[in-house]
């Protein structure tokens, strides 16, 4: 364990990007390719790349002027994860100690317009999106051949993992990860975001809650009101998680219920261990999800089944908003109550919020004047006495400890099961 804190110097240097805490060791793992070379340089971005990370998205970005050596304030270790962009490695902060998740991304990737831009958003929507079911970006480093992005670190691995390892989840449990991503969905909603790859893979677990990661294809875009302008055009996440007005070639779609589809697909793996649309080949998948067929086990409550329906409605505009979705009924049946310092640290990431989106509406030209964009009303909470936040605070922390013991299983007996997909 490294030096104790103080709240206020842990507070302080995540203000910086500085990422604070603890870790005790990590694993070799480094290979040679994932360093930069000992008389690399930081550079500038080229040109049309730092228009698109405009320092307002990166404050604390790193790019030292030409001739200055590259010194990394992280150490790599294992890899995580790779995706289309390369590797996820585990890092350990060189001054703090903490544990956080690198992706390493090569310079020449970003040569491809689409991937420079899914790159410059991912940046952009993780900076401003500050939520406990979001992965945070803690910092950003430029150097010569390569971009890394040290990110909260997520040691559950992502829930198609765990969904996978695991016998069939009762519904209060699925209810209780549902919940979390709600939570995370409807937070970008609210703001305008839209993250557009929603699906297993990309929800990861980190200490026992829900992280959503990967806003490489998350854009924003206000609910569409009269303006036709509001919609959005282009996609490209997992046909498996796709809603149907995608594959329907229309020319413009609401990208919050296409977030919905993705949360319907996601719930039905929850609750089913399968995939709603699946069959031999892509083109006998894509004509279930057009026509919306998915078949119900038996074992499935009335709730659940009332609320996939209405998530995995083929007409977007009857389907269910993510605000919706938090008052049905399964959702309601089974919500935790809420924590007194949840609803406080939720007040606080407003607050900041609501002070960035004025960069993030302002540079995409929409949002000014939109009630739908304004960040949505923050809740109090409720009147309380001391003994029931106590109380709140140890049951809290008592599941905390039990999902984690929950994770650690489920680790141990993965690949015990048939995995999804
Ligand atoms: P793709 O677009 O192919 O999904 P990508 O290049 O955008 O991939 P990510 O999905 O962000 O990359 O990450 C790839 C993998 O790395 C994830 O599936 C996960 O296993 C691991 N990973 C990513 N971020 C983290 C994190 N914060 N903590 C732990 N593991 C992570
Ligand atoms: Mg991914």
């Amino acid at each position: 364990m490294g030096s104790a804190q103080s709240q206020e110097e842990v507070e302080s240097a995540h203000r910086q990007g500085v990422i604070t805490a603890v870790a005790e060791d990590i694993p070799e793992g480094n290979d040679d390719d994932d360093l930069p070379a000992p008389e690399a340089q930081i550079v500038p971005l080229a040109a049309n790349l730092t228009a698109n990370l405009k320092p307002d998205y990166v404050d604390n970005a790193r790019q030292a002027t030409p001739g200055e050596p590259i010194d990394l304030p992280f150490k790599l270790g294992r890899t995580l994860g790779t995706g289309a962009f390369g590797k996820v490695k585990l890092g350990v902060h060189n001054q703090t100690k903490e544990r956080v998740a690198v992706k390493i991304v090569p310079r020449e990737k970003l040569l491809d317009k689409r991937l420079q831009a899914n790159m410059a958003r991912e940046i952009k929507m993780m900076k401003l999106l500050r939520n406990e079911h979001i992965v945070r970006l803690y910092d950003v480093v430029v150097a010569r051949t390569k971009i890394y992005l040290a990110m909260e670190y997520a040691d559950g691995g992502d829930l198609l993992s765990f969904v996978n390892a695991r016998k069939q989840m009762a519904e209060p449990e699925a209810a209780a990860i549902f919940a979390q991503v709600i939570d995370g969905v409807g937070f970008c909603h609210k703001l305008g975001v839209c993250h557009r790859d929603l699906k297993l893979e990309n929800l990861l677990l980190c200490k026992g809650k829900v992280k959503i990661a990967d806003f490489g294809l998350a854009n924003y875009a206000p609910p569409p009101t009269t303006a036709a302008g509001s919609f959005m055009e282009t996609h490209c996440g997992s046909p498996l998680y796709a809603a149907p007005e995608l594959l329907r070639n229309t020319a413009a779609y609401d990208a919050t219920k296409v977030d919905v589809w993705s949360l319907g697909v996601v719930l039905y793996a929850l609750v089913t261990k399968k995939l709603p649309f699946e069959g031999d080949g892509l083109p006998t998948i894509l004509k279930k999800i057009v026509a919306g067929e998915f078949t119900v086990p038996p074992h499935l409550s009335a709730q659940v089944v009332d609320l996939l329906r209405k998530m995995l409605n083929v007409d977007p505009v009857v389907r269910l908003s993510v605000e919706e979705i938090e008052a049905h009924e399964w959702v309601r049946m089974h919500a935790a109550p809420k924590r007194a310092d949840d609803a406080i640290e939720r007040t606080l990431s407003m607050e900041q919020l609501e002070n960035e989106m004025g960069v993030l509406q302002a540079a995409s030209g929409a949002g000014r004047g939109n009630p739908a964009a304004e960040p949505a009303e923050r809740k109090r909470p409720t009147t309380m006495t001391a003994a029931d936040i106590q109380k709140e605070i140890a049951t809290a922390r008592s599941e905390a400890a039990r999902a984690k013991e929950e994770v650690a299983r489920a680790e141990a007996a993965a690949k015990a099961q048939q995995p999804l997909s």
